[in-house]
């Protein structure tokens, strides 16, 4: 018996974003919109998507003894994710500064704080945790020290799903554990070391490779592909207009993540994230432009 669905192990981030006419010069300043602070980063993204959809769903995180952590932890619960393991203090809330202009291009600047002292002694500490869920997801918002512990602490039996963004190459130890590993174009890129030439299926190929059990690649508007041995998959995406792409991706993650506990085949698993996503981006936002089981079966 599994109390969660999903734990999720990853960053929590405050987004304070600022509209400006344009961006300062070094050494000049300049006025912008009224302040919007927005819960986000990796990890508290795709818990919420997961509890949103009906996921019993914990995370594992670390956040500063601010309002930033305050206001992340409020999301949390809000959601209906179980923050037991969120732990409190070490450093300020993860932040990232955002200035959007009026063409929508943005800058930003991330401070990892709390995010980067999410130590492997604290994956030790909630070894608990991590027995009592059937799936355990992860991103790279955290120290890879960490995510590797992960996956050394995992229990028979659990299935690890990883999208190494920001990316970075990984240890093998941690590619080998990754059923699947989930990666846009780009993280495509850096994991397999330099540019990947040819269509989806061969940048699957290459980074099957590297030992992954399986592997999506999320393409946007054009769904996604699944690879698991000699078998691909293209999922098709949903037709919608889309108004906000951000934090699409960690929806699709958390989605797959979910039905692949409830027992649904790596294609399946896929099809319902990939409608998610397409939700996910009909509506402003990250963690408020996610969908409910109910919003997907309308879609
Ligand atoms: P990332 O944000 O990590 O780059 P993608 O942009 O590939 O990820 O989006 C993740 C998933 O969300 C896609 O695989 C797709 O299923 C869905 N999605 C993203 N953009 C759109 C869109 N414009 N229309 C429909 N679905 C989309």
């Amino acid at each position: 018996m599994y109390d969660f669905d999903l734990l999720v192990v990853g960053s929590a981030n405050a987004d304070l974003v600022i509209g400006v006419e344009r961006r300062p010069a070094a050494g000049e300043t300049v006025l912008g919109s009224d302040l919007v602070v927005h819960p986000g980063g990796k990890g508290a993204n795709q818990a919420v998507a997961a509890a949103r959809l009906g996921a019993r769903t914990a995370l594992l995180a670390r956040v500063g003894d601010d309002a930033h952590g305050r206001l992340l932890l409020d999301a949390q619960r809000e959601a209906g994710v179980d923050s037991v393991g969120v732990l409190v203090g070490g450093a300020p809330t993860g932040v990232a500064l955002i200035t959007v202009d009026p063409s929508g291009d943005n800058s930003i600047v991330v401070s990892p704080g709390a995010n980067g002292r999410l130590a492997p002694e604290d994956v030790r500490a909630a070894a608990g945790l991590l027995r009592a869920s059937r799936v355990v997801s992860a991103q790279l918002e955290i120290p890879l020290e960490t995510v590797l512990q992960v996956v050394r602490n995992l229990p028979s039996g659990t299935r690890f799903v990883l999208n190494p963004s920001p990316p970075r190459p990984l240890p093998s130890e941690v590619l080998a554990a990754c059923d699947p590993l989930i990666v846009n174009e780009h993280e495509a890129q850096v994991i397999a070391g330099g540019e990947l030439g040819g269509s989806p299926e061969d940048w699957a190929r290459a980074l099957l490779a590297l030992g992954p059990r399986s592997v999506v690649v999320t393409l946007g508007a054009e769904g996604a592909l699944v690879a698991s041995g000699e078998t691909m998959t293209r999922v098709p995406s949903v037709k919608v207009d889309a108004v906000d792409t951000t934090g699409a991706g960690d929806a699709f993650t958390a989605a797959l993540a979910y039905r692949l506990g409830a027992g649904a085949s790596l294609p399946e698993a896929a099809a319902y994230a990939a409608r998610v996503g397409a939700a996910a981006v009909t509506r402003p936002g990250a963690q408020e432009s996610y969908p409910t089981a109910e919003e997907v079966a309308a879609l």
